[in-house]
């Protein structure tokens, strides 16, 4: 067995966060052909460096076969839609961005936020390695480099005069393999008086709302601010404001300049300091302690669809997210427990979930079938999806949510 060494700061790995056991790719949605073929699946064990506290997986399989023909279109939640829009206005005031500036984003996908400056007038171009995504850029008036972002990229983008007012680098971090490569990319892409800003789901809200299902091989680390402000010092950057947001389930935006930006930190840092440290993320026996809260999911979970199955009450699901092949592959549940999930997404309907090989139909088949509950697996949209599918309680219908424990909605 060979050792495993901290994306961070090279210590070996040793402490287990959570082992969720053997799990196929999550985006990796099957046709009916490859259900024939049988698939690969690897390890999913999130390890905590002793030295850093940085929660991480193992590279199993290259990024770029994870990313290269990626069904993730960015533009299909709604929700989601309104947080890029208002993300742009704000960006736009605080920054005074013009028709001078350039507004680069690193994972641009089909130009879901750069449209939104283009609008304004203000230059945007993507950076995004899904050919097939960036061409939906592309096709929507949106410059696009197709490539992985990180020291090569930056460096061909700088020599070529670009120079960047502001990029955004939204949930992107945690997918990044060479955490170092990736962060030194800014270094040489940022204006002197630039500020790049970097979205990515809150270590503090996974732990305390148990939100292990936004664990899969994709997320390759999993942050705390405390870990995120050494990295950045790490490459000449310095982390000078933060915001709390309800995203994802709870994540931060970070405000990121170079080290001798004349931006003032604000009292916000502190603020986030003091409230990791007394959640005890500063501690490595908080995150020995995870693994049980997880074990006690899968318990409710399979509680919950046995007697449900025993009873007659058909439960099927909504959405297939990564993070719902996360839930159903590591509690093993299978279409034998939940008959089918929806999407609202073309591009997902009449393919299988990896793994557990449930099918995804279209939304309205929920009304056809009518069953007594619908798991809901992206809970961090649950309101929006309780809305469009009200109709259900027409015939008694339920909602449920699995994290941070299993709950039937009223
Ligand atoms: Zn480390």
């Amino acid at each position: 067995m060979t050792n495993k060494h901290c994306r961070f700061c090279n210590a070996d790995l040793k402490r287990t966060f959570v082992d969720l056991g053997r799990s196929p790719l999550a985006n990796s949605l099957l046709s009916a052909e490859d259900i024939e073929r049988g698939e690969a699946s690897y390890p999913l064990h999130a390890y905590v460096c002793d030295d850093c506290l940085l929660v991480q997986l193992q590279e199993f399989e290259r990024a770029e076969n994870i990313f290269h023909d990626y069904l993730y279109f960015s533009s299909y939640s709604q929700l989601w839609l309104q947080h890029c829009r208002e993300y742009a206005e704000q960006m736009s005031k605080r920054f005074a961005l013009n028709g001078h500036s350039l507004v680069v984003e690193v994972a641009s996908n089909d130009g879901y936020l750069l449209q939104y400056f283009k609008e304004r007038g203000i230059g945007a171009l993507g950076v995004e390695p899904a050919a097939n995504v960036a061409k939906a850029a592309k096709d929507k008036g949106i410059p696009t480099e197709v490539a992985f972002f990180g020291v090569e990229t930056a460096h061909r983008l700088a020599a070529a005069g670009k120079s960047a007012d502001l990029i955004a680098a939204n949930n992107v971090l945690a997918h990044v393999p060479n955490l170092h490569d990736f962060v030194a990319g800014f270094k040489l892409l940022l204006k002197p008086t630039g500020t790049a800003t970097f979205e990515f789901p809150h270590l503090l809200c996974l732990i305390e709302e148990r939100q292990f299902d936004t664990i899969y091989h994709e997320h390759f680390s999993y942050f705390s601010f405390l870990v995120a402000d050494k990295i950045f010092a790490r490459h000449g950057l310095r982390i000078y404001d933060v915001e709390s947001l309800p995203t994802h389930g709870g994540s931060l935006r970070l405000f990121v300049c170079h080290a001798d930006a004349p931006f003032a930190r604000t009292s916000g840092i502190d603020d986030l300091i003091a409230k990791e440290r007394s959640a005890g993320l500063d501690r490595i026996d908080t995150y020995a302690k995870f693994a049980e809260a997880v074990i006690d999911i899968k318990c409710e979970l399979l509680d919950f669809l046995i007697e449900a199955r025993r009873n007659g009450k058909s439960v099927v699901g909504y959405g297939a997210p990564a993070k719902g092949n996360t839930l159903l592959n590591y509690c093993g549940v299978g279409p034998e427990l939940v008959a089918y999930t929806v999407d609202v997404s073309p591009h997902k309907q009449g393919r299988y979930l990896p793994g557990v090989q449930i099918p995804i139909r279209a939304p309205d088949h929920i009304f056809k079938t009518r069953p007594h509950h619908v798991l809901i697996l992206p809970w961090n949209i649950k309101e929006e999806i309780m809305e469009r599918m009200a109709a259900i309680r027409q015939w008694g219908g339920r909602f449920v949510t699995a994290i941070p424990k299993l709950t039937v909605l009223p």
